[in-house]
């Protein structure tokens, strides 16, 4: 019951949508909108969007993250990023472990764990995503799918670590479809998921986790999810490609 001990992440996951020239105009509508917010301004935007985003949020208070990178400094992984290179531009968060990489591109709980620990090692902030998909919540093994992701994803990833991991709880079943997972759902996970880092951790170390709720999380249904003590903020994808619903998520999570 400490949510004041946690900082209030609210970060967008633009997912493949705009061009550098459409990130940059979203960007500077975004960012007047949001500058007295009370907690963390985050977009997390594509590969090629990065330069043009922290070009444009300059002397701003959003930062910018990535949608994924790789566990190897360098190599032969085409197509893939690497820590250090977005590290070197200015980076400060990834999203590691979305359930559409894990649907559509063969992410699984070992190369999200290594993805965290890269990123971890590099100094970037990985918001770790886990859910269950609407099969396993009807079969009511929610617990154990997100306890399994939590265990395996954060392996190897010391208490000192832990402080810069966000985790994303999004149950799948609510991403991109309209279907919000309601507050005391949302809130009964997140609340599990830190039981699951005090076994894993212990109870300091879990308290100052931030948690956040994705899943169709907008402008209406905000302030009911970041009420409850256990929602830190919020992992936001189609909301955050609209400025003023953007913002107005980032305004309920001031306000809670
Ligand atoms: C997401 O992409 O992480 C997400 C939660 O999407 P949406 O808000 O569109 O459901």
């Amino acid at each position: 019951m400490k949510k004041d001990v946690r900082k209030a992440i609210i970060a967008g996951n633009w997912k493949m949508n705009k061009t550098p020239s459409e990130a940059k105009a979203l960007l500077e509508e975004i960012a007047p909108l949001v500058k007295d917010a009370g907690c963390e301004v985050v977009a997390c935007v594509p590969y090629v969007d990065l330069a043009t985003a922290i070009e444009a949020t300059k002397g701003t208070n959003i930062k910018i993250g990535a949608e994924n990178c790789h566990w190897a400094e360098s190599g032969a992984f085409t197509g893939e990023i690497s820590t250090g290179m977005l590290k070197e531009i200015g980076v400060e968060y990834v999203v590691l472990g979305h359930s559409e990489r894990r649907q559509y591109f063969g992410e699984t709980d070992e190369t999200v764990n290594k993805r965290t620990k890269a990123a971890l090692a590099a100094g970037l902030k990985p918001i770790v995503c886990v859910g269950e998909l609407l099969w396993e919540r009807e079969c009511n093994i929610t617990e154990e799918v997100v306890a399994r992701q939590i265990k395996l994803d954060l392996w190897d990833v010391t208490e000192e670590e832990l402080k810069n991991v966000t985790i994303a709880y999004e149950p799948v079943w609510a991403i991109g479809t309209g279907k919000t997972a309601t507050a005391e759902q949302a809130e009964e996970v997140c609340a599990f998921i830190r039981e699951c880092l005090k076994k894993l951790y212990n109870e300091a170390a879990a308290e100052a986790v931030t948690i956040q709720y994705g899943g169709s999380m907008n402008d209406k249904n905000a302030d009911e999810l970041l009420q409850k003590v256990n929602v830190d903020g919020g992992l936001i994808g189609g909301a955050s490609l609209v400025a003023e619903k953007f913002a107005a998520i980032v305004a309920a999570a001031t306000r809670n």
